[in-house]
């Protein structure tokens, strides 16, 4: 760091991407992107035609996407805010609801993000512990004293709440925002998103890297009753405008038009994940049941770190996290069948089976 960073930031950790090594080529089973590419009807709609307006800036207000987005879930766009990625929504909920009075609240074991955003806002954060088995307790959320932001399912436990616990946790926080961060809902729960009609202190995030095989393209959208999507619209034109592109625009619009395919692309991935979540079991591991595209799994015969670099050394990238709860564990995104055969052999080989 500069001497001229100012002192608010003296001391913060950014935020820590999954690596994207350049030595050699690996099967990245490590940030969970999905292996699928984007449907047909995303590649056709950003055409040579769509580049070549990259002169213009695109639509601020994201018009067309969601209009696509607010069909597929019965809202109207009022309802609807988009950005460059669901973590840059998740940032403006950190910016528009957390202060001195309103730390940020979430577990001990969940999306890294959160603690950056509250460090970078210079607000104070309330953790609170997951429980032995690493579920969330419902009731330790009531009355927060916050904003609370939990991840259903979890990252990276892959845990999911009831949606029962979830009513439970907004109806007790009538004075605090609850977000709910659906990056992996596809994968397994059920959306809270129709709850935005009931609760007008909720806001529902959801992304197109992961079930919508779009990482690259950067965008995210949340649900929100239109007062609480006033104030995330108020962060994003005191910040970017503009702040998906023309071409993210037009991929998201296609991508709610193409359900089919992605429906197809999230049961062929929650297939695979079921049956990687067997194959390491009978080889020993401890599994929880993922609700997500990812495995959060503990090896038997050795650390989490050990074979987290035992699979790189093999080409074979996964996450591993070294908090100390966790050390044990490696999040292990679900590829394709070819790539999960490839981690499962590079397994065999490091337990000299
Ligand atoms: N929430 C959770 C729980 C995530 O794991 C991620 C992905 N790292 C995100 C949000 C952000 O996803 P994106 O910015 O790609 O939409």
């Amino acid at each position: 760091m500069s001497k001229y960073l100012s002192g608010r930031f003296g001391d913060i950790k950014a935020y820590v991407p999954g690596e994207q090594p350049q030595d050699r080529s690996y099967i990245k089973l490590n940030t969970n992107e999905s292996p699928f590419p984007p449907s047909p009807g995303v590649v056709a709609a950003i055409s040579q035609r769509e580049a070549s307006r990259l002169n213009l800036y695109p639509d601020p207000d994201a018009r067309d996407a969601s209009l696509a987005i607010g069909r597929q879930f019965g809202f109207s766009p009022d309802n609807i805010i988009l950005g460059n990625g669901s973590d840059e929504l998740l940032a403006f909920a950190f910016q528009a609801y957390c202060d001195a009075a309103a730390p940020a609240v979430y577990a001990d074991i969940t999306y890294g993000f959160y603690s950056v955003f509250a460090r970078a806002n210079c607000v104070g954060s309330r953790v609170i512990p997951l429980d032995e088995s690493f579920n969330i307790v419902p009731s330790d959320y009531f009355n927060a004293g916050g904003t609370v932001f939990i991840a259903n399912p979890n990252a990276p436990t892959g845990l999911a709440l009831e949606p029962r616990d979830i009513e439970d946790i907004i109806i007790h926080n009538p004075d605090n925002i609850v977000v709910i961060d659906e990056a992996y809902a596809a994968f397994g729960v059920q959306s809270a998103a129709p709850l935005i009609n009931k609760y007008a202190n909720l806001i529902v995030v959801h992304t197109m890297s992961k079930s919508k095989n779009l990482a690259g393209a950067r965008v995210g959208y949340a649900f929100a009753d239109r007062g609480l999507i006033a104030d995330l619209n108020a962060m994003k034109f005191s910040f970017n405008p503009y702040n998906v592109n023309r071409l993210s625009l037009l991929a998201a619009k296609a991508a709610m038009e193409d359900g089919a395919y992605y429906n197809d692309c999230v049961r062929k991935l929650i297939k695979t994940r079921e049956q990687a979540m067997d194959d390491l079991i009978d080889r020993g591991f401890e599994v929880r049941h993922s609700k997500t595209n990812f495995l959060f799994a503990k090896p038997c015969f050795t650390g989490g770190e050990q074979y987290y670099l035992g699979l790189k050394e093999r080409g074979v990238l996964v996450r591993h996290f070294s908090q100390e709860r966790i050390k044990d564990y490696v999040r292990i995104t679900i590829g394709d069948d070819k790539q999960m055969k490839a981690l499962l052999a590079a397994t065999d080989e490091m337990m000299g089976a």
